[in-house]
């Protein structure tokens, strides 16, 4: 985690916000009032969340890394400093306690009747800690609790979770579901972007809003799930060392290029599976190339927008000729 951004994860859930340099993006502008912007990174939050716990649970056996989700995102009043985390506490978020920022729908949680604002106390026999709610934004603290929270959902067995909610404990059983083990960040930012780096799916409120509709949502984050699932990452790092330290530059550009077609195609298949509708990753492609000269040209490694669009016009004639269930 990083200050000033915001992430959410599927399968253990974070995120972060950072009040005094904390991104501004489209609809998540700094000059709006705290309770506005968390409003709205959490509308946010939860569309991503939604369109992820989808894809990583309806692909679950083509996965080759796997665990259990409990279907929320999380997050805590320490991860946020000034009026965001005032809010927060005003609502009921104390310290490093994790809380539900979103549920995706159907999923364990949801089904668990846990929503927005509940704080977890703790998980089976395990009691989280609460820290100190106080002094700049940090992470340490939530994070540990996170990761008690992680080695509880380790299989299919169901959890006992303490929950508050308004100020009344309670207990609250939930059973995880499995999922490919990979997390989903949202990043408050104006750029329109996504990334893989191996383990998560990263992408940009600007992006998020850039995507109409769930369906165009599915198209980007389908496409960086499966540049994880192929895992695209160690292979380039293992060919070409010295992409660590030059990224994609170091990397020959037919490599890219084979890489970003695969993880277009592969990304499509998921979503077919996820009953996403597939079709639309051409159209999306072309508007997404009209609005943004990044992607509307070739760049090192990446195909232009024109060029993605007709490559993925074949895979979803491709898709629709194999009769291959599509989970619609
Ligand atoms: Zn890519």
């Amino acid at each position: 985690m990083r200050p000033g951004a915001f992430a959410s994860v599927a399968s253990l859930a974070v995120l972060t916000a950072c009040a005094a340099d904390g991104g501004s993006a489209a609809s998540v502008s700094s000059s709006d009032a705290p309770g506005d912007r968390l409003a709205a990174i959490a509308d946010m939050d939860r569309r991503v969340l939604s369109v992820f716990h989808r894809l990583i649970t309806a692909n679950v056996e083509v996965c080759p890394d796997r665990g259990w989700t409990a279907g929320w995102s999380l997050h805590a009043a320490n991860q946020y400093d000034g009026p965001l985390r005032d809010v927060l506490v005003v609502e009921g978020l104390q310290g490093d306690l994790p809380a539900v920022s979103a549920v995706a729908p159907d999923g364990p949680a949801a089904k668990a009747g846990l929503s927005r604002g509940d704080v977890i106390l703790g998980i089976d026999r395990v009691v989280l800690q609460a820290g100190e709610t106080a002094g700049r934004a940090r992470y340490e603290g939530v994070e540990a609790n996170l990761g008690r929270i992680d080695e509880a959902l380790e299989d299919a067995a169901p959890v006992v979770l303490r929950v508050r909610r308004e100020g009344a404990e309670r207990e609250v059983r939930l059973t995880p579901e499995a999922a490919c083990d990979y997390d989903v960040h949202l990043d408050v930012s104006d750029e329109l972007n996504a990334r893989a780096d191996g383990s998560s799916v990263h992408v940009s409120s600007a992006l998020v809003r850039f995507a109409t509709t769930d369906d165009e949502l599915a198209v980007i984050l389908g496409h960086e799930l499966a540049h994880n699932l192929l895992e695209h990452r160690e292979i380039l790092d293992r060919e070409a060392p010295a992409r660590r330290v030059f990224g994609n530059l170091a990397v020959a550009p037919g490599k890219l290029e084979r890489a970003e077609r695969d993880a277009d195609r592969t990304g499509l298949q998921l979503m077919a599976r996820a009953g996403f509708a597939y079709e639309v990753a051409p159209g999306f492609w072309r508007r997404f190339g009209e609005a943004n000269w990044r992607v509307r040209w070739a760049q090192w490694g990446h195909p232009s927008a024109a060029v993605r669009a007709a490559q993925l016009d074949a895979v979803v004639a491709e898709i629709q000729a194999s009769g291959v269930e599509t989970g619609r």
